[in-house]
C-alpha cells in the first residue's frame, strides 16, 4: 500500500531507495525488584556499562573520521559530559542500593527527572539538548542489555538503501556514512538537533520528526524522501515513481550543469560584476567554500567556535582558526564577525536566562559587556590580519556611541600588539551589520563611521515585523517581502551605494533565488551564502539584464499590497 508521511525537512535532495530497519532505540526498560543479595552485583554491572560507553564515546573521538566535521568533536563532548553529569552516572546507582531495582529501571527514571529539566528550558536549542540525553542513555541501555548498536550492513549493499530509524545519533550517522546511504530519515529530532547539523553537512537528504515512520514501514520498502519538503513515500504507484525519478535526474542534471560555472565570472547579462562570498560556521567549511568558487568569505560567525563546549577558546585558538581561513583564501576577503553569542547563541557556563533574549545582552553589546572575552578576540582577528585579507564586521550595532566604543577598543588593542611589536594589518577594515531597524534608518553614521556594511536580512526582519525567528508559532509571519523591511532594504543599499560605501547582504535572503532580481534591481552588489546556494544564485545573475528589471523592481517597490507584491516578484523572476 502506498501513503506518504510529512516530517522536518534537513538536508535537500531526492532519494529513491528501499529502507533498511535498524534497530529500535525507543527506551522501554523492565522494572523489577533484586534480592538484597544481588544489589551490590547489580551496581558492578551499572559501572562496567558506564565504563564500556565511555570508551565506546572515547575511541569515537579518537578514530574520528576525516569527513566528521568539528561539530562531531563537540557533539562526542557533549555526550561524555552527558554521561559523566551526577543524574546519568550517580543517582542510579544510589537509586539501585536504596530501592533494589534494576539499573536499567534505576538508570531510565533518573533519565526522565533530567529530561523534564530541558523541557523546561524557554531556549529552543537548549530544549532540544535533552535528544541528547536520549541518545546517551540509550547506548548506555544497550550496552547493559547486551545489545549491539545500529549494526551498519555488511559493505556491498545496495547503494540506494534508505536508513530509517526512530532515532539516530550524530555517532550512529557518522557510524553509517562510509556504507553511503541514500538518504536518512527518523522519527525524532528537530530541526537544530546535533543530528541535523551533521546530516546537512554529510550533504544527504535527511527528513526527521516523522513520529512513526519506523513502525509503519517494513524492511526493504520502496521509499521516496524529498529533503526539500520533508516528505517520504512509502511504496509509490508507478507513476509517482516516474515523476520523481524525472525530477531526480532534472536535479542532478541542474547540479552537474552548475558545476560548470564554478569558474565563471558573476557579471550580469549587462556586464555588471556581482561578488558572491561565502557564509562559514568553521574554518573546516572552507572546502565546500573553495568546491562553489566563492570569491570570498562574507561571513565567518565566529560564535560557533565558543559554542557546545565548557572552556572558551584562547587568543591562540582563535588566531589559529581565523588564519586558517585568512590563508586558505589566498588573498580573497574573509569578513570574521565578532562573537554574536547570547539570544539562541549562549555560552555553556551562561547561568541567566533573559526575559527577552534577543533584545537582551547579545553580540556587540555583550562583547562590550565583557572586555576581556573581546580584547582577547580582537588580539586574535588582528594578528590573524597580517596572514590574509581580513575584514572585521561587528553585529548588531545599534547607534554611535557603540560605533565608536567599538572602534575604540579595536585602537587600544593594536596600541597593545604595537607595543608588543606584533605585525597586524594597520588597515584592517571595520564594518558594521545592519540588522536592527534603528541602524537602517540612522544608515548616515554607519557610512561615515565604518568601511563596509552587511545587511543581516534575517535580524533585520526579525527586529522590524518583531517576529522570534526562532518561534514556530509565529513564523508564518516572517516574511522578507513586508513593505516595511523592502524599504529598509532599498533605503539601506542606495544610502551605502551613494555615500561610496560597500554593502552585501549575507542573511539568508542572499541565497534564495527568488530574491536575487529583486535585490540586484535595488542596487546590491554583493550576496553572502552559504556554499552550497552560490552556484544557483550565480546562474540566476548571469541570465539577468539589470536595465530589464529596473522598472518592475520600483513597482514592487512602491506596491503595499503582499499579493501585488508576490505577483510582480514572480514576473521579475520569469523575465
Ligand atoms: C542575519 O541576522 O541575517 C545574519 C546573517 O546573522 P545571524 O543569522 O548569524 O544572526
Ligand atoms: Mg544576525
Amino acid at each position: 500500500m502506498s501513503f506518504t508521511l510529512h516530517g522536518i525537512p534537513v538536508s535537500s535532495g531526492i532519494a529513491i531507495g528501499h529502507a533498511h530497519l535498524v534497530s529500535h532505540t525507543t527506551l522501554e526498560v523492565a522494572h523489577y525488584t533484586l534480592p538484597k543479595h544481588r544489589v551490590e552485583e547489580e551496581v558492578t554491572r551499572f559501572a562496567a556499562a558506564l565504563e564500556t560507553t565511555r570508551q565506546e564515546l572515547s575511541a569515537l573521538h579518537a578514530n574520528r573520521p576525516q569527513y566528521a566535521g568539528a561539530e562531531f568533536d563537540a557533539f562526542l563532548d557533549l555526550h561524555l559530559m552527558i554521561l559523566a553529569d551526577d543524574h546519568i552516572s550517580q543517582a542510579p546507582r544510589e537509586m539501585i542500593l536504596r530501592e533494589h531495582c534494576n539499573a536499567e529501571w534505576a538508570l531510565k527514571v533518573q533519565m526522565d527527572e533530567l529530561v523534564e529539566q530541558f523541557d523546561a528550558f524557554e531556549d529552543a536549542y537548549l530544549r532540544e539538548r535533552k535528544t541528547d540525553v536520549v541518545q546517551v542513555v540509550g547506548r548506555l541501555l544497550k550496552t547493559l542489555t547486551g545489545q549491539p548498536g545500529h549494526v551498519p550492513p555488511a559493505p556491498g549493499h545496495d547503494d540506494n538503501m534508505i536508513l530509517v530509524a526512530h532515532d539516530l545519533s550524530p555517532a550512529d550517522l557518522i557510524q553509517f556514512k562510509p556504507h553511503q546511504f541514500a538518504a536518512f530519515i527518523t522519527d525524532l529530532g528537530g530541526a537544530t538537533s546535533h543530528t541535523a547539523i551533521i546530516a546537512r553537512g554529510l550533504n544527504t537528504p535527511c527528513v526527521v520528526g516523522l513520529l512513526h515512520a519506523r513502525q509503519l514501514m517494513r524492511e526493504h520498502d520502496l521509499l521516496i524522501v524529498d529533503g526539500r519538503q520533508g516528505v517520504i513515500i512509502v511504496n509509490p504507484d508507478k507513476q509517482v515513481l516516474a515523476e520523481y525519478k524525472l525530477r531526480q535526474s532534472q536535479l542532478d542534471l541542474e547540479r552537474q550543469k552548475l558545476r560548470r560555472l564554478r569558474t565563471a565570472r558573476a557579471n550580469t547579462l549587462d556586464g555588471t560584476h556581482v561578488e558572491l562570498h561565502a557564509n562559514i560556521e568553521m574554518p573546516h567549511d572552507l572546502a565546500e567554500v573553495n568546491a562553489n568558487g566563492a570569491t570570498g568569505i562574507g561571513l565567518f560567525r565566529s560564535e560557533f567556535l565558543f559554542l557546545n563546549r565548557d572552556d572558551l577558546p584562547d587568543e591562540e585558538e582563535q588566531f589559529e582558526a581565523y588564519c586558517a581561513v585568512a590563508e586558505g583564501m589566498k588573498g580573497l576577503p574573509v569578513t570574521i564577525r565578532t562573537f554574536d553569542l547570547g539570544a539562541d547563541k549562549q555560552l555553556n557556563h551562561t547561568k541567566r536566562v533573559a526575559s527577552n533574549p534577543a533584545l537582551g545582552l547579545r553580540a556587540i553589546r555583550l562583547s562590550l559587556a565583557e572586555p576581556q572575552l573581546f580584547r582577547i578576540q580582537l588580539r586574535a582577528l588582528l594578528r590573524a590580519s597580517h596572514y590574509g585579507n581580513v575584514k572585521i564586521l561587528v553585529p548588531m550595532l545599534s547607534s554611535l556611541s557603540e560605533i565608536n566604543q567599538t572602534l575604540q577598543f579595536i585602537d587600544h588593542v593594536k596600541k597593545e600588539l604595537d607595543e608588543e611589536g606584533i605585525a597586524y594589518n594597520r588597515n584592517v577594515p571595520v564594518g558594521g551589520m545592519i540588522e536592527i531597524p534603528a541602524a537602517a534608518l540612522a544608515l548616515n553614521v554607519f557610512t561615515k563611521k565604518l568601511d563596509f556594511l552587511s545587511i543581516g536580512t534575517n535580524d533585520l526582519i526579525q527586529y522590524t515585523l518583531a517576529i522570534d525567528r526562532t518561534d514556530e508559532e509565529v513564523a508564518h509571519l516572517y516574511d522578507p517581502l513586508h513593505p516595511a523591511v523592502l524599504h529598509l532594504l532599498a533605503h539601506v543599499i542606495a544610502g551605502a551605494n551613494k555615500a561610496g560605501v560597500p554593502v552585501s547582504v549575507c542573511g539568508e535572503m542572499a541565497g534564495e533565488l527568488a530574491y536575487t532580481r529583486l535585490l540586484l534591481g535595488l542596487g546590491l552588489r554583493q550576496f553572502s551564502m552559504h556554499p552550497s546556494q552560490l552556484l544557483g544564485i550565480k546562474q540566476r545573475v548571469l541570465t539577468t539584464s539589470l536595465p530589464e528589471i529596473a522598472s518592475l523592481t520600483q513597482k514592487i517597490l512602491r506596491a503595499d499590497d503582499p499579493l501585488k507584491i508576490r505577483e510582480l516578484l514572480e514576473k521579475l523572476n520569469a523575465q
